[in-house]
């Protein structure tokens, strides 16, 4: 047991109860010490982990497709903007004269007008009925359903503006306007610029 020792030793007087104190307070010091340097250690340990993150966030590929044009062709972006917003500027393609491009300007797929799908009603009709009685067999489902349109209709009707060349797909199209209301909502400068410039445009003089 060292309090026997230290005691033994008091007693043969070969150490003082003093320079066990001050021992003491020297062993205290240096544990001291080193939790100090081990506080230091762990602060330049966040660093260094905090600079590798800032180095990992570089930009990466986003999920979204209205992000990434947004990310790669702003001038495109700049543009579907003032043609499609208000909501109101875009509409399906009536026909060929209409729809200037045969593919959307987001996802690429394959855009028809109204006319179009007109003239494949004879065997959507015949399609339609199938459904039916697949539906009632219980064997339609919603991607077949789909699926077996668009071998019809061989694409989807397609969004114009009558200020771009560009089209849609419906779906893109709902991207589109949701991405550009967020946008605006959280105040991203560069989006609300562009906004804030058209409203004044159409303000009534
Ligand atoms: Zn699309």
């Amino acid at each position: 047991m060292a309090g026997s020792f230290q005691d033994a030793f008091i007693k043969a007087g070969v150490v003082t109860q003093e320079d066990i104190d001050h021992k003491e307070k020297e062993r205290e010091a240096t544990i001291k010490k080193e939790k100090d340097m081990e506080i230091v250690r762990e602060q330049v340990r966040d660093m260094e982990r905090q600079d590798a993150r800032n180095r990992r966030t570089e930009p990466t590929e986003p999920a979204n497709p209205i992000d990434k044009l947004w990310r790669k062709n702003r001038s495109l972006m700049v543009h579907l903007i003032h043609a499609f917003i208000p909501i109101d500027k875009g509409h399906v393609a009536f026909d060929a004269s209409e729809l200037h491009t045969s593919n959307c300007c987001i996802c690429r797929c394959r855009l028809i007008s109204k006319s179009d799908l007109f003239k494949k009603i004879p065997e959507l009709s015949e399609t339609s009925l199938v459904h039916m009685k697949e539906m009632v067999e219980g064997t339609l489902t919603v991607e077949k359903m789909k699926s077996d349109w668009l071998k019809i209709t061989d694409g989807t009707l397609g969004i114009v503006s009558k200020s771009s060349k560009t089209a849609f797909c419906n779906v893109c199209y709902r991207e589109f306007l949701t991405w550009v209301q967020l946008a605006v909502l959280n105040g991203e400068p560069h989006i609300n610029r562009i906004v804030g410039k058209m409203r004044a445009e159409n303000e009534p003089k």
